[in-house]
């Protein structure tokens, strides 16, 4: 036997890298995504999911028969309650319910025991990363073989799994050529753990933050002030503090990308290039061709693809949706 992988837990990471030929092609650049839209649960999220749920075993913090609660835009829940089926452990999943329908559906579906909460900010006890915190304490009085809560955004095993995976192999995969990586933040885990191993590779690689409007971060890494503008229909992205994951990240430059320029993106991909993608992804892209823009012709800049366009049906791809916000409906939607 050749090429099979040993369970579900094999066949997250090893993703491709896929040229994308039309940002390529408007910049003289090579761009390159990173496809972690194929990573069995649909997301970059499942390789947080594994390191977490690994790490907390490896420090004796997950019995058998356990429960993982977390706090998440819907990915993460996703990859935790997979990884969890695989291993034998329950998961509490609290969402804001502003999320998409189908990752709700998604969670349902594979057995999460779901729990959605307003859209509230962070400063708010009621926001779902608190609620989950507290959550997770309550449960553990009664959970008879224990509760881990993962705190993605805080727990640097999430950006430790993308130092030892996802950096090393965009490296691996470029044979080295790459000059600049840019991605979004949600955690941090990704742009920072996948910086880190890059720079440690070669300083010289530019490590660029890829911003939604509505997200503080820009302006934290531009003018040192954490400061939002706007809001953005993306999700799992954008940040209004610096999580433990972010703590350090060796960020050189950043960029602000829009909706309207986010969604041209996706659909210019969907239609010229075949790839269905979410929001994250449009923002990742767009941002890669301003980096190749800035760097001029003749340089590799690698981004990620986060998610499947699938899991925004609802939204990125209703023209109802779109229209309502003043957004690009695609011709052949509309
Ligand atoms: N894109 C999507 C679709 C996500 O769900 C997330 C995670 N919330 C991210 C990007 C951001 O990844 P990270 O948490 O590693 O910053």
């Amino acid at each position: 036997m050749t090429d099979v992988r040993d369970g579900f837990l094999d066949t997250i990471g090893r993703t491709p890298l896929i040229k994308l030929h039309g940002p390529s092609a408007a910049t003289g650049c090579t761009i390159l995504g990173k496809a972690e839209f194929l990573n069995p649960g649909g997301s970059v999220k499942d390789r947080a999911a594994l390191a977490i749920i690994q790490d907390a075993e490896e420090k004796g913090l997950l019995k058998p028969g356990g429960v993982i609660v977390e706090g998440t835009a819907g990915n993460t829940g996703i990859g935790l309650t997979l990884v969890g089926n695989a291993l034998g452990y329950r998961t509490v999943i609290v969402m804001p319910e502003t999320q998409s329908q189908e990752k709700k559906d998604m969670l349902r579906l594979i057995g999460a025991d779901l729990r959605l909460v307003p859209a509230v900010p962070y400063s708010n006890p009621g926001n779902y990363v608190r609620y989950s915190e507290a959550l997770a304490g309550e449960l553990a009085k009664t959970e008879a073989n224990g509760v881990l809560w993962a705190n993605q955004f805080d727990n640097v095993a999430n950006r430790l799994g993308h130092y030892r995976t996802t950096g090393q192999e965009i490296w691996r995969q470029t044979g080295g050529k790459v000059d600049a990586f840019t991605c979004a933040v949600g955690t941090g885990g990704t742009l920072a753990g996948t910086g880190m191993a890059l720079k440690e590779h070669d300083k010289d690689i530019r490590i660029v933050l890829a911003d939604p409007m509505g997200s503080a971060l820009y302006h934290h890494y531009a003018h040192g002030e954490l400061k939002a503008e706007g809001g953005s229909i993306t999700e799992g992205i954008g940040q209004g503090r610096i999580t433990k994951n972010l703590v350090g990240a060796p960020i050189d430059d950043q960029v602000q990308v829009t909706d309207p320029e986010a969604l041209g993106v996706i659909f210019e991909l969907v239609q010229k290039e075949g790839l269905v993608l979410g929001g994250s992804s449009g923002v990742n892209v767009a941002a890669a061709i301003q980096v190749a823009r800035k760097l001029g012709p003749g340089h590799t800049v690698v981004t990620v693809l986060c998610d499947y366009g699938t899991r925004y049906q609802s939204k990125l791809f209703n023209p109802a949706f779109l229209k309502e916000r003043d957004l690009p409906v695609p011709e052949w939607l509309a």
